[in-house]
């Protein structure tokens, strides 16, 4: 859905749900599995050249566990704020930006793609290591069994390897470089 510039006058109102194309197809574009109703409230208001969102999402997502791989069910229930500016994006003139300019968006065209926006957003507020329960006991990295459905003979002392830590930490890494874009 694209949203024109010109036909924000004033303040606009949108409810969305599973019955509407362009916002299921947002979730299939990321890959992602939704169970249940889906909804999105979005009030869009217009001053001079920002455009402020005041979103919320909700939606039952199933993900995949990051120790196990099996299916995590996760209850999406988030707000979100972002603001887009019509016009040149200073920062590449100025690469030293505060934190909060990097919250804003800038955009050329007339319009903005309602799709692009919500992608976003969600990937920004997905969480980094989704678990199936918060006791999940993980893959046995020697053997590969699945240590929720029965225990291994392996040695324990190797599940908590250091390298767990520098795993996460690539982790956080990336999603930073994806927040910059
Ligand atoms: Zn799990
Ligand atoms: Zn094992």
């Amino acid at each position: 859905m694209k949203l024109k510039l010109h036909e924000l006058q004033k303040p606009v109102t949108l409810s969305l749900s599973e019955s509407d194309g362009w916002f299921c197809a947002v979730f299939e574009g990321l890959k992602l599995k939704t169970e249940g109703p889906l909804s999105l409230h979005l009030v869009l208001t217009k001053e001079k050249e920002d455009i402020f969102f005041e979103g919320h999402l909700q939606a039952k997502l199933i993900l995949n566990c990051s120790r196990c791989a099996e299916d995590a069910p996760y209850v999406f229930n988030e707000f979100f704020y972002p603001v887009f500016t019509h016009g040149q994006d200073p920062s590449i003139k100025d690469a030293e930006l505060s934190k909060d300019e990097l919250d804003i968006t800038y955009f050329k065209e007339d319009e903005l793609d309602m799709g692009d926006v919500i992608r976003e957003q969600i990937e920004l507020m997905l969480p980094l290591q989704p678990l199936c329960s918060s006791a999940c006991q993980g893959i046995c990295p020697q053997c590969g069994q699945n240590l929720n459905i029965k225990s291994c003979a392996c040695k324990k002392d190797d599940v908590y390897s250091p390298f767990q830590v520098l795993k996460d930490f690539r982790v956080i890494k990336d999603t930073k470089k994806k927040r910059r874009k």
